[in-house]
């Protein structure tokens, strides 16, 4: 099947997290690499069931999409990303709402998200970033009970009219091996 297209998606679970936009996903890689698992973060705070964003801190091994690892926010991979390599930052713990944030994960995912504007930037020469919260479903969250701060990267011409005529994103690169490469250049 070498040089052919698929419309399979990866292994990774449908409660990964990210949000449903309606947009097939073309993946053009041909292989799969497997990831080693990683630790587990810090416990102690209300994690609601069914919540993906409480759960991909947790899941290890070969479908954990999380890039790095701080002491009050995690990085992870949309599952389903506007462009190849959009991530989420998040933190542990589950709340909403921006100004629930407190001090210290306030300042986290601000570095958290000047880190991964570098990394991505090193990694795939992103020509621009979209950098952003939707707060509420009102505001197009999908997820809107566990607050994410989306990292975009944009490439001149990235949107084409694939996603206007054929409702289909072209995704170059696995979700698995960009986490892989991602998480590798982390800092
Ligand atoms: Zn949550």
């Amino acid at each position: 099947m070498t040089g052919a297209a698929q419309h399979t998606g990866t292994d990774v679970p449908a409660d990964e997290t990210g949000t449903p936009d309606g947009l097939d996903r073309l993946w053009t890689p041909h292989r799969m690499t497997y990831i080693s698992g990683q630790d587990k973060p810090d416990e102690g705070y209300e994690k609601p069931s069914g919540c993906p964003f409480c759960l991909a801190p947790s899941r290890q091994g070969a479908d954990s999409l999380v890039v790095a690892r701080g002491k009050t926010v995690y990085v992870v991979l949309n599952l389903y990303p506007y462009n190849p390599g959009h991530l989420l930052v998040c933190p542990y713990r589950h709340v909403a709402d921006y100004s629930e944030l407190d001090a210290a994960e306030t300042a986290e995912l601000a570095a958290q998200t000047q880190t991964a504007m570098r990394v991505v930037r090193r990694v795939s020469s992103a020509h621009g970033f979209n950098i952003g919260m939707n707060q509420g479903g009102v505001a197009g969250a999908g997820i809107a009970a566990h607050l994410h701060q989306h990292v975009v990267p944009r490439w001149g011409g990235d949107a084409n009219f694939m996603p206007v005529i054929g409702r289909t994103k072209v995704l170059p690169q696995l979700l698995t091996d960009t986490r892989d490469l991602l998480a590798s250049a982390w800092t």
